[in-house]
């Protein structure tokens, strides 16, 4: 069950993070709510706590391994205890590789690639030596089908398929009982594409949003529904996007 769960959500203040924390929130969980834009999440957590929730903040920048020990400690200090990560936080300025945008191939690799292990890392002490906990992440569904623009893009959410896969099969193998959940989106209607600074990807991704993108409150269900399952049960993996979208 979610309520009273102790969940830190990372990328909590714009999209699929703040829709997630929101419905957690409402549903009794205690949220702990990571990013870089302090004023989003102070107002989110204000919000949640008006609602009768629980929530704290802090401004996370997930490429910072100790600021991600930082926010566990928080929501440990402040709880008692963390029973989930959504490791969601993540950028995608899409190009073709002969943009050689090689910057911001960097960035997504830090951000994508990177800030899911730093989070991952500060977790794992706790969730082993409690054995249990959940840790969620935000890929794609270009972390399991090549599409022109998205070489590198893709490329970090093939990564966190196969992390993801990889600490599922070895946490049940050393008995610790963590479980894992990937999520992979198809269109969702975010700041998302506001990343994108190549213009022949802005305008051919702005096109298909247009014509196919649904809320982030969908995905909200997704990690709830992930949460809500029994201690023994995992679903690893979910799909989820517009029914319309081919
Ligand atoms: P948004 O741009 O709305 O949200 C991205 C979030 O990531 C923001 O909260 C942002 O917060 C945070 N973030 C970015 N960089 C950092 C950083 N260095 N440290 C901490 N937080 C950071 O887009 P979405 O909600 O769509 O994106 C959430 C996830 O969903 C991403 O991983 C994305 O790749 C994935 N996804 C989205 C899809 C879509 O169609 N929208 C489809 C498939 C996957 P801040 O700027 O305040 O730091």
């Amino acid at each position: 069950m979610i309520k009273d769960k102790v969940v830190i959500i990372t990328g909590a203040s714009s999209g699929i993070g703040e829709a997630t924390t929101k419905l957690l929130a409402r549903k009794g969980a205690k949220v702990v709510l990571g990013a870089r834009r302090e004023d989003n999440l102070k107002a989110l957590a204000e919000v949640i706590g008006r609602d009768g929730g629980q929530a704290v903040y802090q401004v996370l920048d997930v490429t910072n391994p100790a600021e991600n020990k930082a926010i566990v400690k928080l929501a440990k200090e402040t709880f008692g205890r963390v029973d989930a990560i959504f490791l969601n936080a993540g950028l995608m300025p899409s190009s073709p590789v002969s943009a050689l945008k090689t910057d911001e191939w960097e960035q997504m690799v830090d951000v994508n690639i990177k800030g899911v292990l730093h989070g991952v890392a500060a977790v794992m002490p706790e969730f082993s030596a409690q054995k249990s906990g959940h840790i969620l992440a935000t890929s794609s569904v270009a972390g399991l089908k090549a599409y022109p623009n998205g070489a590198v893009y893709g490329g970090t959410k093939w990564f966190v398929r196969n992390f993801m896969e990889v600490l599922r099969m070895e946490s049940a193998m050393e008995g610790t009982n963590i479980r894992t959940a990937t999520i992979y989106p198809a269109a969702i209607n975010t700041e998302l594409l506001d990343t994108i600074t190549d213009k022949g990807a802005s305008d051919a991704m702005r096109g298909l949003y247009a014509k196919f993108g649904i809320s982030p409150d969908r995905i909200a269900d997704i990690v709830a529904f992930a949460l809500d399952l029994p201690e023994d049960t995992t679903v690893n993996e979910f799909t989820v996007g517009p029914a319309s979208q081919p």
